[in-house]
């Protein structure tokens, strides 16, 4: 049985095949597409002409002769991630098989500007690919996180955030000038989200995913792809008010916002020692009753939210991340009671709601499954190869 071909089996769609493990074979490939051999065999050999696919050590048997697994060459390009905290910038480059191969972190304060921040990013960037000996390979794309809600399209900062003076600023425009390769840029939360659906829930359809830290926000998954709704501000569960704890003033200028009440400033505030989420955790990794009593109140309140959300999106899996959740299963546990008790059965019977599980660095496999997902897109790839381009802009850094 072979499936009917279509149009879009281009190289990009056979490349996606192999990228996602769906088949590593030329018979597999075909009987996937329902592509001819031959036909398979010239998507192949664009593809071994970008230098994007390669034949690996790795025998598979089939009913001929045992042939080599085809598989994505992860040296063909450099993915650049930009992880950019409130107080500190991460940056690294990362192969196409999403290994990172160096990185770097630096204070460097959103505060300063855009134009002191992101050149201090690029010479960080420059340093790096040389200290790496990379200044050879091209760069596939640049993807950079940021702590506010962003355009996702125009690339800036929209709104209140942590970001005051980035609203509206040509931040590709600015990077562009030294890395005139694709930049996507796009809100951090949505960032850890698509990391830890494409790491370790790819095969689950929706993933809601909260970032407790010292702010409080959200990610989804929807039908697969990341959903920012209509300006980039879906998600922001953390200044969407919650009834029936008081009112207490947010930093946004609102009042009893989810994040004043459960955000790692706000747990600070309460207990009157330190000003985050890092000192709130590290009070409670001595500890401290107050801290873990308070952390476990902020469970609760924060399930009231992820019930709501729950209800609406009706997902697969809930995943809990940002620095107030490495503190032990506290949190866990008091929005795991209230989702459970205030949901429909149905919407609950199959739904996991478990810790994140990347230890590190998950903002920046985030910035870098979002450039590879944007270069390795069938379509767009299909375009560049059909025209004869290398798939990716060769600059030097
Ligand atoms: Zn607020």
């Amino acid at each position: 049985m072979t499936a009917p071909a279509h149009a879009e089996d281009g190289p990009g769609r056979v490349l996606e095949l192999i990228l996602t493990g769906s088949a590593r074979t030329r018979t597999e490939i075909a009987q996937l597409t329902g592509l001819s051999r031959s036909t398979v065999g010239q998507r192949l050999d664009s593809l071994f002409d970008a230098m994007l696919v390669r034949e690996g050590a790795e025998n598979v048997a089939g009913r001929g002769r045992p042939s080599r697994a085809l598989e994505l060459n992860p040296t063909a390009g450099l993915l650049i991630a930009i992880d950019v905290g409130e107080e500190r910038t991460r940056i690294a480059a990362l192969d196409l098989s999403m290994a990172i191969l160096g990185d770097r972190v630096a204070k460097l304060a959103v505060g300063d500007g855009p134009e002191v921040l992101l050149d201090r990013i690029t010479s960080m960037l420059r340093e790096l690919i040389a200290q790496l000996d990379l200044g050879h390979r091209p760069i596939a794309g640049l993807g950079l996180g940021l702590p506010a809600p962003v355009d996702y399209e125009a690339g800036q900062v929209r709104g209140w955030s942590v970001m005051s003076g980035w609203e509206g600023y040509d931040i590709r425009g600015h990077l562009r000038r030294s890395w005139p390769v694709p930049i996507l840029i796009d809100n951090d939360v949505n960032l850890l989200t698509l990391a830890e659906h494409r790491r370790h829930w790819a095969d689950q359809r929706h993933l809601f995913f909260v970032k407790a830290g010292t702010g409080v926000g959200s990610g989804m998954v929807i039908d697969g792809s990341i959903n920012r709704g209509a300006q980039g501000a879906a998600g922001d569960i953390g200044h969407a008010h919650v009834a029936g704890f008081g009112d207490p003033q947010c930093r946004c200028g609102n009042v009893g916002c989810l994040e004043s009440l459960a955000g790692g400033w706000a747990l600070a505030r309460d207990l009157h020692e330190g000003h985050d989420a890092r000192d709130v955790a590290e009070r409670i990794r001595r500890g401290d009753s107050a801290a873990v009593t308070a952390l476990r109140n902020a469970g609760r309140v924060m399930g009231e939210s992820v019930a709501y959300a729950t209800s609406l999106l009706n997902p697969d899996v809930i995943v809990l991340g940002g620095l107030l959740a490495t503190t032990g299963d506290d949190l866990l546990a008091g929005i795991r009671q209230v989702v459970y008790q205030r949901s429909l059965p149905l919407a609950t019977r199959q739904l996991r709601i478990v810790p994140t599980k990347f230890k590190a660095r998950a903002g920046i496999a985030g910035a870098g499954y979002l450039v590879r997902d944007h270069v390795l897109h069938p379509a767009a790839l299909d375009a560049r190869l059909a025209v004869g381009e290398s798939p990716f802009a060769d600059i030097v850094a």
